[in-house]
């Protein structure tokens, strides 16, 4: 039984070779990549040695089995991710501007997992599930969202914690409907990993501590704040505390934050201490983006927990 649950988009990702490289101007593309947010998660959840499961739907063609290969292999249960026979699997196009910013082209909502909807959402799943992990990229139609919607009632009838990731995409920032829904999970969330902007964007409180405040007056248990090369922090009810950037050489930025999420949930899962977690989520991030391509840099918890031990020792 999985102690961890995902749900939403799985797709690839097809990469411009060089950057300032535009989408309209032919050129070269690698790919495909395994990728999609929740995937991303769980791929590094389970490498760091959680039960994990993802729900979600790819098309019976190679990106998909693509996809079902990289999870298998990495301990992912990919039995509630439907192979569907008359949709194809989700598509990313991704640009590189030489000011460090990404232009994306979507192919996911009117893809395979396009379909998901709350058929998709078993109660037998969700009873021993210790964290039902939410990523707002997932939260691109009707039928994902009410899919959410149902796991969520589930989880707080099993007491399976929830656990927030944003995500905001900069395509969704003038969509109101989409951030009510956003805010709507915000606020039943027990766990929150969010980017520097997200909880300006999502409480309309500009200052950080006192939207930190606002969430953890409301129930929120862990807040943790993302901030790319410059290491992230964790607050409680009780506690403020700095999370180390672990020096590297960024190849490519996809993917940090998402396998941050799925080594800090991992992590508490299995009983490490939230500064710990923090820290080694830290790492992974960072691993993370020293590889080309969005699960290339995931990393197990062996070989995080090592340059961990090597990093606080020469502090
Ligand atoms: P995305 O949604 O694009 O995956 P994010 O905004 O959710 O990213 P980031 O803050 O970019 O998340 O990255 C998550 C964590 O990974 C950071 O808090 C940091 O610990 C680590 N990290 C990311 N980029 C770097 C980097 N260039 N150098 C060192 N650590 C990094
Ligand atoms: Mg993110």
């Amino acid at each position: 039984m999985a102690e961890i649950i995902t749900i939403g988009e799985i797709l690839v990702e097809i990469m411009a070779k060089d950057i300032g490289q535009k989408f309209d101007e032919t050129g070269d593309f690698v790919g495909p990549f395994p990728s999609g947010a929740p995937a991303i998660f769980i791929d590094q959840a389970a490498k760091c040695g959680s039960n994990t499961l993802i729900i979600s739907a790819v098309g019976n063609d190679g990106f998909g089995k693509i996809n079902i290969d990289r999870l298998k292999t990495d301990g992912v249960d990919t039995s509630s991710i439907k192979v569907l026979e008359t949709q194809t699997t989700g598509v990313a196009f991704v640009t590189y501007k030489d000011n460090g910013d990404r232009d994306f082209i979507f192919h996911i909502s009117n893809a395979a997992c396009g379909k998901i909807n709350e058929s998709y959402i078993k109660e037998e799943e969700f009873m021993n599930c210790n964290y039902f992990h939410i990523m707002g990229s997932a939260i691109y139609n009707k039928g994902v969202y009410n899919a959410i919607l149902k796991g969520i009632k589930l989880s707080k009838k099993n007491g399976t914690k929830i656990s927030f990731d944003p995500n905001v995409r900069k395509e969704i920032i003038n969509d109101i409907e989409k951030r009510n829904l956003l805010v709507d999970i915000l606020y039943q969330s027990h766990i929150v990993l969010a980017g520097e902007k997200e909880l300006f964007y999502l409480t309309g409180v500009e200052d950080e501590q006192k939207s930190v405040e606002l969430l953890i007056n409301n129930g929120t248990e862990i807040v943790v704040i993302k901030r790319g090369s410059r290491g992230s922090t964790l607050y409680t009810k009780d506690l403020i505390e700095l999370g180390m950037p672990y020096k590297v050489d960024e190849i490519d930025p996809t993917g940090a934050g998402d396998c941050f999420g799925g080594t800090f949930i991992s992590c508490i899962n299995q009983g490490v201490g939230y500064i710990e977690a923090m820290n080694l989520a830290s790492i992974a991030g960072a691993k993370a983006v020293t590889k080309k391509g969005p699960m290339e840099g995931n990393t197990n918890l062996n070989e995080l927990k090592k340059i961990y031990k090597e990093f606080i020792g020469v502090k």
